[in-house]
């Protein structure tokens, strides 16, 4: 296994095959060495530096019905909020204090927001705030949608894809929603110029390592930015309550694949992996993460925004959540950067040596 590990660093793919065999058969040595070369590969690139984002949950309504996630729309039992353009700018504001310089907003697909309205809160973000970058994770939407909000002043788009297997795609949503689409949705994004950041859940129900394998060549052929994984962990009112939770080691594998896939890429330490175990976000840094999102939104939505049970970080104020994060990144030997931390393109082919934190 060292050998397609050391292949992977070297090239930064691998085939299908040997990604789903180096999952299936990583010993705990091989996991070691595995997490040495992410390590060592995310300290070339942006040192002890970690990015930070602060996070605007800003609606839990949704038009879609994925099995796995608590903000569905036939969750009757979740307590449903929106924020207004003055909640959102509020906890802006607060954010801007505390450092951010990148606010994310992310929702369900909540149609009560028309085009109209992100551009008006992305413009009223960018008006007060043109040193931060914007990201947007709203879900699909068409390509005109997607082209307004750029426009408006969005920098960079998170959507998952899930999954890039289409069984296993079916198996996770209802027959509303597709691969196909999702993909499109990315590659629009991409073609308008966004960053764009995609991801799956470990350990989703019915994943195999084939299933990841796809995710992975899905990635390597996207080139996103931004990738954002983290366990699938159950909800208690959705279909899939009774599932087991992912894997917290497969995750923390796989951010270490990710990293030798993708060297100057934008990995998050996720609330997922910190509600997965106490240590996660500390683990997934020295796992060659490099990004963390402490919540922004008004403590009183917090817990609403429920997408599995037993989330992290629902009672804290913004500041509480920054600071604590700060102190656990102290632990492995980070610091939280005041940056807007934009994905930097590098040409490997150059191989310089630069720190991306210092460009
Ligand atoms: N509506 C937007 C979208 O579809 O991209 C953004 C919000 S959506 C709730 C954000 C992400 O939460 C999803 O992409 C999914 O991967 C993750 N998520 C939802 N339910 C989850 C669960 N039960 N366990 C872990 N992650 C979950």
């Amino acid at each position: 296994m060292k050998e397609l590990i050391d292949i992977l660093k070297r090239d930064r793919k691998l085939l299908p095959e040997e990604f789903a065999a180096l999952i299936n058969g990583m010993s705990e040595e091989d996991a070691l060495y595995l997490k040495e070369q992410a390590f060592q590969v995310k300290e070339q690139f942006f040192g002890n530096k970690v990015f930070t984002r602060g996070l605007i949950e800003f609606t839990n309504y949704c038009k879609n019905d994925c099995y796995y996630c608590g903000i569905r729309k036939s969750n009757v039992n979740a307590v449903r909020y929106r924020l207004t353009l003055e909640d959102i700018l509020s906890c802006c504001e607060e954010g801007y204090g505390l450092g951010f310089r990148t606010f994310v907003l992310q929702g369900g697909e909540d149609l009560r927001y028309s085009d109209e309205d992100i551009e008006q809160i992305c413009r009223s973000i960018k008006n007060k705030y043109p040193d931060c970058a914007i990201t947007l994770s709203i879900g699909e939407k068409s390509y005109e949608s997607y082209k307004r909000y750029k426009e408006a002043g969005a920098d960079r788009y998170l959507l998952r894809h899930e999954t890039a297997d289409e069984e296993h795609y079916r198996l996770l949503h209802p027959e509303s929603l597709s691969l196909k689409e999702r993909k499109q949705c990315l590659w629009n994004l991409k073609e308008l110029g966004y960053q764009v950041g995609t991801g799956f859940m470990v350990g989703s129900p019915f994943q195999t390592a084939e299933c990841i394998a796809k995710d992975l060549a899905f990635i390597k052929e996207l080139e996103p930015a931004m990738v954002g994984i983290g366990p699938f962990l159950p909800h208690h009112d959705t279909p899939f309550k009774e599932y087991p939770k992912g894997s917290y080691e497969l995750t923390l594998r796989m951010i270490a694949i990710l990293r030798l896939m993708i060297p100057n890429g934008l990995l998050p330490a996720t609330t997922a992996l910190g509600t997965i175990h106490p240590m996660g976000r500390e683990a997934g840094i020295s796992w060659g993460a490099n990004v963390v999102m402490p919540n922004l939104s008004p403590v009183r939505v917090r817990k609403k925004y429920e997408l599995y049970d037993n989330k992290i970080c629902t009672g804290d104020e913004a500041a509480e959540c920054r600071s604590c994060l700060q102190r656990r990144m102290l632990t492995v030997g980070h610091e939280i950067v005041t940056a807007r931390g934009d994905f930097i393109p590098y040409t490997f082919e150059a191989e310089g040596k630069e720190n991306l934190c210092t460009m």
